[in-house]
């Protein structure tokens, strides 16, 4: 028997599932959805698609045997938006409920005639949701029609589920109010619905409801912690069990509230916040179930069952066998459907890999003991920790070498900015793009037949050095000063450097939900991260060539590579992320060495990796902000570093992205009308920025006038020497006529302002 094994004596444990994947293993809900909006399917045709994937994925956690199965954690695009239903809280401007297919596609996605809900990211993950819109007027008339049709669907199959609520804090805390409406105010009404719907549930005689609050794993205020205690003490009046569910994140120091929310049972993810454990059995009250949420619900790695095994026997000792649940730490969501189909992956890289359908079987065998099935963990888990594969000693070496000038450049920016106007000679408001030119179909197929083989590399190369020089042509001819070459050969700005990348690995299948139908294929980093040859030099210096202005070569930067891969979990993420930083920092030296004198190092998934407490904050903005400077700081002060971000909550930060010293940092500010750089003037942000001067997400051609508008107000708060003139974003999905025009106008504007000043 293996050490780290339950003893025998404990009995089998009960286990849990929070939430399965719901695309499907072919992501036929994204193509029943797409064809659906299309108007090529009708309505009964994508619900039967959906019912037809619930069953295939209730059938799967049946035969995992999985005692806890939840129901209501499908969704036609996004489980925000069926809270919203549920409880009838849709915005007025989307009419009144019921809410039809038509209105709850209207919601989620932009028309013609009507703005979606805004959408934002679900805690520190890279799903998507609906931001909920709080306004004085909305009614709560509860809709259960999905809930219960989940919970009779599982039925006719013979499965008692535990259906999936997101708790009405959590629900009410993710919206926002409308006008400075305070969404607090609507605590009452909102409580009553979820009064409602329990109550809806006890008379269907369900046992078990599962109450997503992840927000309790976030720093709360006291008035927050009051309104739990009040929602929950009417929530208890309905005889039905809660399992309190958090994730992502300790519940730390809302842990007594949660506790005193007195619910049936409580999850916690041991996965994130191990240390957690301890302290929650210590204040679990005698009747509470705990359920530990040991298998990793967001990455992909198979979980150390030598791990997981002493914290179940931990609770299993303090708490006896039939209150101790064992759980995977989140919902399944976040990690693809299964390995099955991964005929490409090299096996014993997938050996290491659980997927969604995967964990179900970790889950039932760390509840049962299944020795085989710790034999096989035990074999993996060594195998991965010995493969020479995954360390590198050379890439070691060069971080434990690393000294403290490698993270600085030569000379402080004023200096380097002098040096810099002399190498350069642009003009006052230098005019340039983000990146990126449209990603014509042409160009997508081009590449699409390069990758299956229909066309050669010569051919395939061809036709880039073509695209190349026309998008050369067209910015001279347009009069931008910042020249780039277009970004043509990148399929998406991370997997394109990640194949160049030792250290990682690509699926065939690994899609995971972004929003809606759309779905997201992350590398996964496996080993240390190296670079064997330079991965841009190519057609950076082929466009170079091209041109006697200046051309800025493009990288993806450190973080937002770390950001949108699966990482390793046998290193920390500030390593792999320096790892990252040193390979990125030979390919700036190579483009230097090239004579590419403005190098751009995009970061826009910089503030997505922030820590969901804030006391973590300062550590992770330390070691971000460094690999942002080890990628960059080798060069000399004639080369300049641009970066970019999208994202334009930046006030809190801004100390963070003014110690990157990039020498310009362009942003999207164009939709919030350059309210961003108050913050920048009241920081005496020392560089230069770009602040966007128009939005690249409607084909919308902008004015001249307009954008000269939006540059006077940069003016009133920057100095002159400081502004640059770009769009907010890269243009690769917009179309080149628009194109062409908004970039004209827009160098109309920057030369009617240098005229000015
Ligand atoms: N350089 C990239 C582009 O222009 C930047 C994309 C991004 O910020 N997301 O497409
Ligand atoms: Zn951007």
């Amino acid at each position: 028997m293996f050490e780290g094994n339950l003893s025998k004596s404990i009995g089998k444990l009960k286990t849990a599932n929070l939430g399965f994947p719901r695309m499907g293993r072919q992501r036929e809900l994204k193509f029943a959805l797409e064809a659906y909006w299309s108007g090529k399917r009708v309505e009964q045709e994508l619900m039967s698609t959906a019912a037809q994937l619930r069953r295939e994925h209730w059938k799967l956690q049946q035969v995992a045997g999985l005692n806890s199965i939840p129901s209501n954690d499908f969704s036609l695009y996004d489980q925000v938006l069926d809270a919203l239903v549920l409880v009838g809280a849709i915005p007025e401007r989307f009419g009144s409920g019921p809410v039809t297919l038509e209105q709850y596609f209207q919601m989620a996605r932009n028309s013609p005639e009507q703005s979606a809900m805004e959408m934002t990211k679900w805690f520190d993950t890279n799903y998507h949701y609906l931001v909920p819109e709080w306004s004085e007027g909305i009614s709560f008339n509860i809709d259960t029609r999905k809930l219960l049709n989940e919970v009779h669907e599982a039925r006719d199959l013979g499965i008692e589920t535990r259906p999936v609520l997101i708790g009405p804090l959590t629900l009410l805390l993710l919206g926002k109010g409308v006008n400075g409406f305070d969404p607090m105010a609507l605590l009452p009404k909102l409580t009553t619905a979820y009064v409602q719907i329990l109550q809806v549930l006890e008379a269907e005689n369900i046992e078990w409801v599962q109450v997503d609050e992840p927000m309790l794993v976030t720093d709360l205020d006291a008035n927050v912690q009051s309104a739990y205690r009040q929602v929950y003490s009417e929530l208890k009046r309905v005889p039905v069990k809660l399992m309190l569910t958090t994730y992502f994140d300790t519940i730390g120091d809302n842990l007594r509230t949660a506790i005193e929310l007195d619910t049936a049972g409580l999850h916690i993810d041991v996965v994130r916040a191990p240390e957690q454990l301890e302290e929650t059995l210590q204040a679990l009250q005698p009747e509470q179930v705990l359920s530990v949420g040991c298998v990793e619900g967001r990455n992909i790695w198979l979980t150390d069952f030598f791990l997981a095994t002493p914290l179940l026997r931990k609770a299993v000792r303090q708490l006896g066998a039939d209150r101790v649940i064992v759980a995977p730490s989140c919902s399944l969501l976040h990690v693809p459907h299964d390995l099955r189909s991964e005929a490409e992956l090299s096996p014993r890289i997938k050996s290491w890999l659980r997927f969604a359908e995967e964990k179900l079987a970790e889950i039932s065998a760390l509840a049962s003991r299944d020795e085989v099935a710790y034999q096989a963990n035990a074999a993996a888990l060594a195998d991965r920790a010995s493969a020479e594969t995954t360390t590198n000693p050379n890439v070691r070496e060069a971080l434990t070498a690393l000294r403290p000038q490698d993270f600085l450049r030569r000379s402080p920016y004023p200096q380097r900015a002098i040096v810099q106007r002399n190498e350069l000679q642009l003009p006052l408001l230098p005019t340039t793009t983000i990146g990126s030119f449209p990603q014509t179909a042409e160009v997508r197929k081009h590449r699409a037949a390069h990758k299956h083989g229909h066309e050669t590399s010569e051919q395939y190369e061809a036709f880039l050095k073509d695209a190349i020089a026309q998008c050369i042509r067209e910015q001279e001819r347009i009069g931008l000063d910042v020249l780039v070459h277009g970004e043509f050969e990148r399929n998406d700005m991370v997997e394109y450097f990640a194949e160049f990348l030792d250290g990682f690995a690509f699926t065939e299948s690994g899609w995971v939900q972004s929003y809606g139908s759309r779905c997201v294929k992350p590398p996964i980093i496996y080993g240390d991260v190296s670079r064997p040859a330079p991965m841009t030099l190519k057609w950076t210096s082929y466009a170079r060539s091209l041109t006697s202005r200046p051309l800025k070569g493009m990288l993806t930067g450190p973080i937002t590579v770390l950001q949108w891969s699966f990482v390793r979990n046998d290193i920390s993420r500030q390593l792999t992320a320096w790892q990252i930083a040193l390979a990125l920092r030979d390919e700036v030296q190579d483009l230097e060495v090239a004579g590419i004198r403005i190098i751009q190092v995009d970061e826009p998934a910089l503030r997505e990796g922030l820590p969901l407490r804030c006391a973590d904050w300062p550590h992770y903005l330390d070691w971000a902000v460094k690999a942002f400077k080890l990628t960059t700081s080798s060069v000399e002060d004639e080369t300049q570093i641009h970066t970019h971000m999208c994202y334009c909550e930046f006030e809190d930060i801004l100390p963070s992205i003014a110690a990157l010293d990039a020498d310009v940092i362009s942003m999207e500010s164009a939709r919030s009308r350059m309210e961003l750089l108050e913050a920048f003037q009241s920081h005496q942000y020392p560089n230069e920025i770009g602040p966007g001067v128009y939005d690249i997400h409607s084909p919308r051609v902008p004015s001249a006038e307009e954008m000269q508008e939006l540059l006077s107000l940069a003016l009133d708060v920057l100095k002159p020497a400081q502004v640059w003139v770009n769009p907010d974003c890269g243009l690769k999905t917009r179309g080149w006529p628009e194109t062409v025009s908004a970039l004209e106008n827009m160098c109309k504007a920057a030369d009617r302002l240098r005229n000015q000043i």
